[in-house]
């Protein structure tokens, strides 16, 4: 039982957390939870009645009254402790993680380490939620700006990054002197869970970190159904981020949406091949090519492309696929059998308008949720994978001539999360930076996620920033004093 790695055990939570207590649904019910790699059942979580969901929001918002009057110094040094647990507890927290979700142990052990770096950070800029002062419009009167946090916040999260995703929000909203409730996927609630159990220990107060589970769209429902939670903040797909949006207009609730992406990697004809290559693994690659900022479509100059095929080629033979507790495994199995059965269309789709296989086994469908990395050439953009992110270790090449047809391919897409390009011509560099439709821009980069950075996307991939300064906006109210004159 992979659960025996654990060394503290009270890190593995069955129950949901909602004003300092941890909570079964009140009629028992249930859903269980999966090991992806093997298909083992780890255990269950309650499955809550809306009116349970309503009592997480009442006190969501006892907790925001104790939260707001702290000073920030206060909240600041509780989510400095907060931090330090979690780094404490990082084997903890990585095993949980890739048993739920399968990825890699040292990729767990990673995303524990970055998703505690949102927490430090948001600590660190708690202290700088500054207003401002402007000139009066007439003599002798003053204009004086203040931030404020919203109140109550929700947040809905995937299960690709099961303790990041909910950790960029969190903390944001935390320093801001926000309280929360997190509805976790239904894949990976148990990081979410061992997050909450740290937050306890640290010390944050009763109702101001919440975490609940049960059927999503019911959960999603009694947010926006409630005028007390005042943002929702969403990490997820699409379709479901845009039905939340239109369900936020009827109490008028702010809204941050982290959603698709479809991100084109070109690599010009002056690229450094060598670091083209090592970010092209880096983005395709990470967590098997289920993050949304995955490289979905790589474009290659024409005079470079064998090139760079073959070297793509050579590094992803030395992948090792298997159980992520597995010793050197980089590949681990896909969230679901669906996810894989999505590479292999994906790829059976590109094959049957001209694509070219390159390397790697034909991806196959009776393997549960295990895709090997495959290589094809001669995309193009009439291709399935070309319009719909693969979500999976497919790397995709297409060739092009001309920098005005990268550019054109590149933006032919409703998406606009991640972009990244290679090339060493400075001139080139700004204008292509310049010209792509994304939120964030990898130059010369593949891993391009950090706490210091305001990600997010444009057009159809979302609205707002998380991390850095930014991060803060979704979670404070600008309130203006007009100082009258005698
Ligand atoms: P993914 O493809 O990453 O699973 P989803 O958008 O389906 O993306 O899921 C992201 C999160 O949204 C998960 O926590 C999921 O439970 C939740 N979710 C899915 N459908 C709804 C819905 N109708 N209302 C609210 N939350 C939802």
């Amino acid at each position: 039982m992979s659960l025996s790695r654990l060394s503290a055990k009270r890190l593995f939570r069955q129950q949901s957390y909602i004003g300092g207590q941890w909570r079964d649904a009140a009629d028992g019910a249930t859903v269980k939870v999966d090991n992806p790699a093997n298909g083992e059942i780890l255990g269950t979580i309650p499955s809550l009645s809306a009116a349970e969901i309503g009592e997480a929001i009442v006190q969501a918002d006892a907790g925001f009254q104790i939260w707001r009057k702290k000073t920030a110094l206060e909240r600041a040094d509780l989510l400095l402790r907060w931090n330090d647990l979690m780094l404490e507890h990082k084997e903890d927290i990585a095993s949980l993680m890739t048993m739920e979700q399968g990825k890699p142990l040292e990729e767990s052990r990673g995303e524990v380490v970055y998703a505690a770096s949102f927490i430090r950070w948001f600590a660190e800029e708690a202290r700088r939620v500054y207003g401002e002062t402007i000139p009066g419009a007439k003599p002798g009167q003053h204009i004086v700006v203040t931030r404020h946090p919203v109140g109550v916040t929700a947040a809905i999260t995937p299960w690709n990054f099961p303790a990041a995703m909910i950790t960029r929000k969190a903390g944001a909203a935390l320093a801001a002197g926000c309280s929360m409730i997190v509805k976790p996927a239904e894949a990976t609630p148990y990081t979410a869970l061992a997050l909450a159990e740290l937050a306890h220990e640290a010390g944050i107060p009763a109702g101001v970190f919440n975490v609940v589970t049960g059927k999503s769209s019911m959960i999603g429902k009694v947010f926006t159904d409630s005028p007390v939670v005042r943002t929702l903040s969403f990490t997820g797909s699409t379709s479901v981020g845009s039905k939340l949006m239109a369900q936020c207009a009827d109490n008028v609730q702010k809204v941050s949406l982290e959603l698709g992406g479809n991100a084109p990697f070109i690599v010009f004809d002056d690229a450094d091949l060598k670091r083209a290559v090592e970010g092209a693994m880096v983005s395709k690659f990470r967590n098997t090519g289920q993050t949304c900022i995955c490289a979905n479509r790589f474009l290659v100059q024409a005079s470079v492309h064998d090139e760079f095929v073959s070297l793509l080629a050579e590094a992803m033979g030395k992948l090792k696929v298997g159980d992520g507790f597995e010793e050197g495994v980089t590949q681990s199995a896909l969230i679901n059998h669906d996810a894989a059965l999505k590479v292999k269309r994906h790829y059976e789709d590109a094959l049957s308008k001209g694509a070219t296989h390159v390397a790697g086994p034909r991806p196959e469908a009776d393997n549960g949720s295990y895709v090997h990395p495959v290589l094809i050439t001669d995309v193009t953009p009439d291709m399935e994978l070309c319009e719909d992110e693969t979500f999976g270790p497919l790397a995709a090449v297409m060739k092009f001539d001309t920098e005005e047809e990268a550019l054109k391919i590149a933006n032919d897409t409703p998406y606009g999360l991640a972009a990244y390009f290679y090339s060493t011509n400075i001139h080139r560099i700004w204008r292509v930076a310049d010209e792509l439709e994304a939120g964030i821009i990898g130059v010369n980069e593949g891993a391009v996620s950090n706490a210091a950075a305001p990600f997010g996307g444009v057009k159809a991939s979302g609205l707002g920033r998380e991390g850095s300064h930014y991060g803060l906006d979704e979670y404070t109210e600008v309130k203006y004093l007009c100082m009258g004159a005698e």
